[in-house]
């Protein structure tokens, strides 16, 4: 097809911004600063005395806070990405969506610091398919610097893409199509052990091998005491409704509304997001007794659901 050839061709145009800068000692608006700080720890209920103190650091997580530009934008930026953006814009691909940030941390900030920062045009994929459309994904790397001395990299992915055309009218009275199956979990190196404990229909919680907190869902560490070690404990599978909602509308593929999704709490302590089956959804309420089920849903996916019964 015409668009095809237009997309090879605009790929291989593409490519050729790979290396480029997208900007050239960009200089930090303000300083790393106590204020930003406090705003950033308080909006995430970051409470670790890291942060605030005489020897303060910054969250290391703030890297690109200090290299952001705002509304007002920045003026050590080049323009070569603004061309490649508007390159893909040209395209048709006027959408934008971060997939993924990746950060490396050399030296912590300190407020005070006057951040410094050179960003580079990395990478810029072949043409891709994705559920929200068609586009390309282009990375960037930001290597941040303190005084000439390298503090830190930031790596950032965005999605540009031509939104997957809506469906159309004959699409929606079709019938024949097969039926949507059920979204599939994001498995990663945080939680894949306990989807390997739902593929053996165990019902598995992280404890911290240093102070026994349980936790649910699954986390690289410690909320109570900040420790990476861990170990699993298996869930007698006993629980109540701790919440619950009932959902009618909007009806999403492979879901048959109206259905019932509670925060279950465990025996063991820790709540968790699942659906309350076996009861009508009209039953179901806060304190209802309920036991652990695992649920086939297709030949791929089976989840852990919680089934009403009776005391
Ligand atoms: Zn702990």
């Amino acid at each position: 097809m015409s668009d095809d050839q237009g997309y090879d061709e605009l790929g291989a145009r593409l490519k050729e911004f790979e290396g480029l800068p997208a900007a050239v000692a960009g200089v930090g608006k303000d300083p790393v600063n106590a204020p930003m700080i406090r705003h950033w720890c308080e909006a995430l209920g970051d409470t670790n005395p890291a942060y605030t103190g005489p020897d303060a650091i910054a969250p290391p997580t703030m890297l690109q806070a200090w290299t952001m530009g705002g509304l007002s934008g920045h003026r050590g930026r080049t323009g070569a990405y603004d061309e490649l953006l508007g390159l893909l814009d040209a395209s048709g691909c006027t959408s934008v969506v971060a997939t993924d940030c990746e950060q490396e941390y050399l030296r912590p900030l300190r407020p005070g610091d006057e951040v410094v920062f050179d960003t580079v045009i990395e990478e810029v994929s072949g043409r891709k398919t994705t559920k929200l459309g068609t586009g390309y994904f282009v990375t960037t790397r930001t290597e941040v610097r303190v005084a000439g001395a390298p503090a830190g990299t930031h790596r950032f992915r965005i999605l540009k893409y031509a939104p997957a055309s809506g469906k159309t009218s004959s699409e929606k009275t079709e019938s024949r199509r097969p039926r949507a199956s059920r979204p599939r979990p994001v498995v990663n190196r945080d939680n894949a052990g306990f989807w390997q404990g739902v593929a053996e229909h165990r019902l598995l919680i992280q404890r911290c091998t240093d102070c026994g907190t349980l936790r649910h869902p699954w986390l690289p560490g410690c909320n109570a005491c900040g420790s990476p070690g861990w170990d699993t404990v298996e869930a007698s599978g006993e629980g109540t409704v701790y919440s619950y909602v009932v959902l009618h509308h909007p009806p999403f593929p492979a879901f048959d509304p109206p259905y019932a999704v509670g925060l279950i709490e465990l025996a063991e302590g820790v709540r968790m997001v699942s659906n309350v089956v076996g009861v009508p959804y009209d039953k179901v309420g806060i304190g209802l007794p309920v036991r652990l089920g695992f649920q086939r849903y297709d030949e791929e996916l089976t989840l852990p659901v919680f089934r009403g019964v009776d005391r």
